[in-house]
């Protein structure tokens, strides 16, 4: 259950230097280092599995800070052990990337600050098909409110699955929820992130081996428009 792990009381509580040493040392005689050390957190990948999109972003945004948020104790033990491994096998690299056990549908604002993340990533959520626990969906109209409020104006969430009704939903809870809109077409092509949403993890992986087909919802985070 939750009380078997620790939630920080708000995210001022979050320690950094036990999640990004390098950019956020516990000893002070050593100095801070990179761009990302005057930074927060600004993407978080929510029940990040194995941790394969972290992997993948991490080269690829080398100074962002970023997190996945995983509720199995031994899966976000594997993400530490595979963090860690990465980092003594490639000497100053994947420093920004690391990972909590939480339950994201519970803890959100314990960890994020109003409008401080760019990037919110929801792959492969597990379906819940039964109507009566489509209220344990990842993504609702309660729980994009939340993701509303720690996203900046401009931010992006990227949603993917190979279950079409899942898909189906995910994209209609964003079309109506008023403080995100959907990102053309070309612009989802040049970004960079998308050909990893299919890609970098594992879940995306075998649904690809499989031949299996995905459906993405990518929407903008936009200020709120006055009637
Ligand atoms: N995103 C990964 C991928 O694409 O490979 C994992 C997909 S897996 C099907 C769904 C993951 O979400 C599981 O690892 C599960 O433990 C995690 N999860 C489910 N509910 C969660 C919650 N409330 N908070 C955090 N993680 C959760």
């Amino acid at each position: 259950s939750d009380s078997h792990f620790p939630v920080p009381i708000s995210p001022d509580e979050v320690d950094l230097s036990q999640h990004y040493p390098r950019y956020f040392p516990s000893d002070e005689g050593e100095g801070r280092q990179g761009d990302a050390a005057a930074s927060r957190i600004r993407f978080a990948d929510v029940g990040c599995g194995f941790g394969g999109l972290l992997v993948g972003l991490s080269t690829l945004f080398p100074d962002t800070l970023m997190i996945g948020m995983e509720l199995r104790d031994k899966v976000t033990e594997y993400v530490k052990e595979r963090i860690l491994a990465l980092r003594a096998s490639n000497p100053g690299q994947y420093d920004n990337i690391s990972v909590v056990r939480t339950n994201s549908m519970k803890y959100i604002p314990n960890y994020f600050r109003k409008a401080q993340l760019s990037k919110m990533f929801f792959l492969f959520p597990d379906p819940h098909f039964k109507e009566k626990n489509h209220r344990r969906r990842v993504i609702s109209m309660q729980l994009l409110d939340e993701y509303a409020y720690v996203m900046e104006v401009g931010g992006i969430i990227y949603t993917i699955t190979d279950v079409e009704e899942l898909g189906e939903w995910m994209r209609s809870c964003l079309e109506k929820h008023p403080l995100f809109e959907a990102i053309p077409e070309e612009e989802i092509k040049a970004d960079p992130v998308v050909k990893l949403l299919s890609t970098a993890t594992e879940e995306g992986q075998k649904v690809a081996r499989n031949g299996g087909q995905t459906f993405q919802a990518i929407f903008r985070r936009i200020p709120l428009q006055e009637e």
